[in-house]
């Protein structure tokens, strides 16, 4: 099942202000589409339109070619699975999976037959007869999942399904989930604040914010090319780097001792951010007055993050592959990065992505 959606704007009654606006979204037949953004932009709300729940205020919404907004939410043959699992605490797993579909008057041996399914594929067929509250986190989630998964329609909704599981079970979860789309062939719209998940399990990623979509693109697309300042700082961690520079004589002054070349045809006198991501820093630790001072040093194990400072107070994180022996209040010299991007810094829009070494001029 394909969805589109074509210029969606919402406003909730009583507000002047859309939470989204001129939302548009080509998904395909049996693609992982995540949609991601801070909380407060407007995720939740789009899947509820898309489900049914609440009203569309204007722009068209598509469910296989046919424009789908008045169409009741039992006539999208589209399933969901919530956050909070919305389990019936006194009713056995089978009972919670098998509820839609006893709902819908369903014969008993088809009930049986797809719910016994549904529990074989998230491996609870030994849960069967358990209540909810004797079940973990992750598995209450399965449980959730093989609702979605008995009624057969084609098109889940998922709204921050694992952000209730600890980071270990997330991990897993978020393996277990994208092997059943696949295997059932779902096409899965799936809202989460946590990029990680968007970038793991996603086909296709859109990244919202302030009621708008910023990009729509493949995770490596959004990662590689952000459209904007907020689209790079929100993928990455630790977080990109942007910092303030003028663009003068055919160079990117970021400090009196941090210049980089470009080629590009940028406006003189112009400011820019320039974003560098901290594992594409260049810097030698074994200077005696170099362009930055240490701060702090932070050792990940198999990485080291440096916090250092600009003479001109800009601060900049580094992250160096193995444990590197820096210290605070050291000084160090940027020597270049690995690639960086130039975003006008008056409307952050990407200017210019600039690939391979780029040394400190
Ligand atoms: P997200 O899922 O990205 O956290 P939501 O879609 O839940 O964001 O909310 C987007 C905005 O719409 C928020 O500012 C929220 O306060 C507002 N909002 C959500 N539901 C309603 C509602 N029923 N009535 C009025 N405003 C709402």
């Amino acid at each position: 099942m394909s969805i589109q959606l074509k210029h969606l704007t919402k406003k909730y009654e009583g507000s002047d202000t859309p939470v989204l606006e001129n939302v548009s979204a080509h998904i395909e037949d049996n693609e992982f589409f995540a949609i991601v953004g801070p909380s407060g932009c407007g995720k939740s709300t789009l899947l509820r339109m898309i489900a049914g729940i609440i009203p569309i205020s204007s722009g068209s919404l598509y469910l296989n070619g046919e424009v789908a907004n008045d169409l009741a939410p039992k006539d999208r043959k589209l399933s969901m699975v919530f956050q909070s699992y919305a389990l019936y605490p006194f009713l056995s797993v089978f009972d919670n999976i098998a509820f839609g579909l006893k709902a819908r008057k369903q014969p008993k041996d088809l009930i049986k037959q797809r719910v016994d399914k549904a529990l074989a594929l998230v491996n609870l067929t030994d849960h069967r007869d358990r209540k909810p509250k004797d079940l973990s986190g992750g598995q209450r989630q399965r449980v959730a999942l093989a609702r979605a998964i008995a009624n057969e329609s084609k098109i889940c909704l998922m709204d921050e399904p694992l952000s209730n599981l600890d980071a270990q079970l997330r991990a897993k979860m978020r393996i277990e989930l994208k092997e059943l789309q696949q295997k059932l062939g779902l096409t899965v719209i799936y809202v989460t604040h946590d990029q990680v998940e968007a970038m793991t399990m996603a086909d296709h990623v859109m990244v919202l914010n302030h009621h708008h979509v910023q990009q729509i693109d493949t995770p490596l697309g959004v990662y590689q090319h952000p459209s904007n300042e907020f689209v790079a700082s929100f993928f990455g961690t630790p977080q990109i780097n942007l910092i303030n520079a003028q663009y003068q004589n055919g160079s990117l002054k970021m400090d009196e001792d941090f210049i980089m070349d470009t080629d590009d045809a940028l406006i003189e006198g112009h400011q820019y951010k320039v974003g560098i991501r901290p594992n594409q820093l260049q810097i030698n630790s074994d200077v005696n007055n170099g362009n930055a001072q240490v701060v702090n040093v932070s050792q990940l194990g198999d990485r080291t993050m440096v916090e250092a400072r600009l003479k001109n107070e800009q601060e900049v994180r580094i992250v160096l592959d193995g444990q590197v022996d820096i210290r605070p209040q050291q000084f160090i010299q940027i020597e270049g990065a690995n690639g960086y991007f130039i975003f006008d810094a008056d409307d952050r829009s990407l200017v210019s992505v600039k690939k391979g070494a780029l040394t400190n001029a």
